[in-house]
């Protein structure tokens, strides 16, 4: 099949969060199944468009409105990702220094035209479009209702939800940016009052699905505003649990390591990696390390951590060590702690993904007080490099990790509060000093199996269900 991936992030070349990772590596596995797929995301102006040689592939205009823009499509130059890259490059609009800015309606509609004229002008239409998240959720409607597009009439299009809290809206008085189509079809576009993408998406795209199970569920319950209609299209609705490339995590091979590790030399790498952190990162090495890998924001629960970490610090004899920026109170209040609590407790403000790397590698435990988590990578790359993690229940999460108390490999707690971080870290530090039990865990959890394998040949199977109906 010849599948094309529409998103704004994709791993290597510009990375916000899981978004980049999931584009970065699902069409790898499905171009390993036999079938062409390809990524098509903005190009931006930062450090890997900066770093690799482009070429153009095709050179177009679109019009927003009265304005008219030039676009290019580009592509790597002696570049093996595993899958083909286009790179829409649009000077006045997409050629940033950021990804996501606090006024991208305008940017990312002229994404989603330039793809689509270019896709229309190609001799092979491709068999599916997949889209990623609102930043592409106009792409269903506008391929079966603007007059332009009509080619793509009977070309399935697919919606995967990886956070619905984000759902790009922006004001009906934009709606002469959208090409034109049968003004009877607005009602399409909106969502309480306003022209809403990923709303818009769910209701147009053939099928939908979220990145885990259970935040499908969830989102019924609880989606900022589309619990209605989530529930309304359920019966177009599935969940499909993300993987991880396992040849980007894989701690034999990661060049970003302090010392590469196999199964069975867990025990002298992960000590190596954590000495390096500890040392960098003024903490000591003997007690057990805590980390946090993440964007600070409500949905992660890190508004919670300077509380727990209080309770914490006071009472155990623990290391912990935060990665990630965001919320400017949390993050400011986070960095106040490190004062009171040197030698115990750090943390690097920014993103860093290197620094990412070594923290999965290094540390005893991974914390995710989600409150909400549609999938959630950290806890995967976590138990692939051997650190146990302890994670809120829900949505991803839930699916994926198991307690240990119910024989499984893995710390849940039911509330997002500092009191439940608390108690769990307690537990995790009884099995800290039962170090026989805690290191046969750790073994455990490597040889779990979370590549992208099984659910790379589920979308596989999505896809034909449609391409069979067209
Ligand atoms: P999100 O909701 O942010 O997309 P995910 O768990 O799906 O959460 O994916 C997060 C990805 O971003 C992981 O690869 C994680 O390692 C990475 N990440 C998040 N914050 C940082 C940071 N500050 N520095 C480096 N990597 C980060």
């Amino acid at each position: 099949m010849n599948i094309v991936h529409l998103s704004a992030e994709c791993y290597p070349v510009a990375k916000v969060g899981g978004l980049a990772d999931v584009v970065g590596a699902l069409p790898k596995y499905q171009n390993g199944l036999g079938h062409e797929a390809c990524v098509i995301m903005p190009f931006y102006d930062l450090s890997f468009t900066q770093k690799n040689k482009f070429k153009c592939t095709y050179k177009g205009s679109l019009k927003l409105g009265s304005s008219s823009y030039r676009y290019s499509v580009m592509e790597p130059v002696d570049l093996n990702l595993g899958f083909q890259l286009y790179l829409i490059k649009i000077p006045d609009l997409l050629f940033t220094n950021y990804v996501y800015s606090d006024d991208d309606a305008k940017r990312f509609l002229a994404f989603q035209i330039a793809c689509l004229n270019w896709l229309a002008s190609k001799e092979q239409l491709p068999d599916v479009i997949h889209c990623h998240d609102h930043h592409t959720g106009l792409i269903p409607f506008m391929a079966q209702y603007c007059h332009e597009y009509e080619v793509f009439e009977k070309t399935p299009s697919i919606l995967s939800i990886h956070n619905a809290q984000y759902q790009g809206w922006f004001s009906h008085k934009l709606i002469d940016l959208i090409p034109q189509f049968d003004r009877k079809h607005t009602g399409l576009l909106d969502w309480d009052g306003s022209i809403n993408p990923l709303g818009c998406a769910i209701k147009c795209a053939w099928r939908v699905n979220t990145v885990s199970p259970s935040y499908m569920e969830e989102l019924k319950q609880e989606a900022n505003g589309l619990e209605i209609l989530l529930t309304h299209e359920a019966a177009k609705c599935v969940g499909i649990l993300n993987g991880i490339d396992t040849t980007v995590w894989d701690t034999n091979t990661d060049s970003f390591l302090k010392k590469n590790y196999s199964k069975s030399s867990v025990l002298s790498g992960k000590k190596a990696n954590k000495k390096w952190l500890c040392t960098t990162y003024n903490l000591d090495v003997k007690k057990p390390l805590f980390a946090f890998i993440g964007r600070l924001v409500y949905e992660k629960g890190s508004d919670l951590f300077p509380e727990a970490f209080e309770q914490i610090l006071q009472d155990q004899e623990v290391s912990i060590l935060l990665l990630g920026s965001g919320d400017k109170n949390t993050q400011q209040r986070l960095v106040e702690l490190k004062k009171k609590y040197e030698g115990s407790y750090n943390l690097y403000v920014g993103y860093d993904e290197a620094l990412s790397h070594v923290i999965y590698a290094g540390a005893d435990f991974l914390l995710m007080p989600s409150r909400v988590e549609p999938c959630g990578l950290n806890q995967m790359y976590s138990l692939r490099y051997g650190t146990i993690p302890i994670v809120r229940g829900t949505g991803g999460l839930k699916d994926t990790i198991v307690d240990i108390e119910n024989d499984g490999f893995g710390f849940i707690h039911l509330e997002a509060t500092a009191a439940h971080i608390f108690s769990t870290v307690k537990r995790a530090v009884t099995l800290y000093k039962d170090q026989k039990r805690f290191k046969k865990i750790r073994k455990q959890i490597m040889n779990i199996d979370h590549s992208w394998d099984k659910s790379a040949s589920t979308y596989i199977q999505l896809y034909k269900s449609l391409t069979n109906r067209s």
